[in-house]
């Protein structure tokens, strides 16, 4: 038993929270501070080493299509993992984020893996959402929580990598 060689992440949430920081800087550990909702291809792929596998990991970003809360199933169809997002210093947005997951559960892929990632760390004073309510939640849904910063490059390797590292052998 071995992994996929491909292996389909996407990554969902409210739009602002972060989603295509966090695509930009596992990428290509960069960050734009005044990225626009267009910003970097709606589609990335890096190929990673796991257990010394080499596997390709093609993730998938919305082009802005999370304002309208709906998702195409097109777009997690295949999936194997998926990280869903939601900003720290936003309460709305984890609202959102558990909606998300809802639509996952019910239309996703059932063997999807999910991680829960508390993004924006670096803005600690502006917290809305205390870690330990969110890692609650996480657990409640069968998932792991994470808290990252794509400006300040905290936890991002982490996150996609041990999400990949949960993806069934097959
Ligand atoms: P998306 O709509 O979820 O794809 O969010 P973006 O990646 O476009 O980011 C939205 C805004 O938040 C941009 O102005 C980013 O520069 C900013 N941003 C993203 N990640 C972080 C972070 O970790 N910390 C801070 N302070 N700002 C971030
Ligand atoms: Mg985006």
């Amino acid at each position: 038993a071995a992994r996929p060689r491909e292996i389909k992440l996407v990554i969902i949430g409210d739009s602002g929270v972060g989603k295509s920081s966090l695509v930009l800087r596992f990428v290509t550990q960069s960050f734009k501070p005044f990225s626009e909702s267009t910003i970097g291809a709606s589609f990335m792929s890096k190929v990673i080493e796991l257990d010394g596998q080499t596997v390709k990991v093609q993730i998938w970003d919305t082009a802005g299509q999370e304002k309208y809360k709906s998702l195409a199933p097109m777009y997690y169809r295949g999936a194997a993992a998926a990280i869903v997002v939601y900003d720290i210093t936003r309460r709305e947005s984890f609202g959102t984020l558990q909606r998300w997951v809802s639509e996952l559960q019910e239309k996703g892929p059932r063997d999807l893996r999910i991680m829960v990632a508390g993004n924006k760390k670096d803005l600690e004073g502006d917290r809305q959402v205390a870690a330990e309510e969110a890692e609650a939640y996480a657990e409640s849904i069968g998932a792991r929580y994470m808290e990252t910063s794509a400006k300040d490059d905290m936890a991002v390797q982490d996150l996609f990598l041990s999400l990949c590292q949960q993806v069934p052998l097959v």
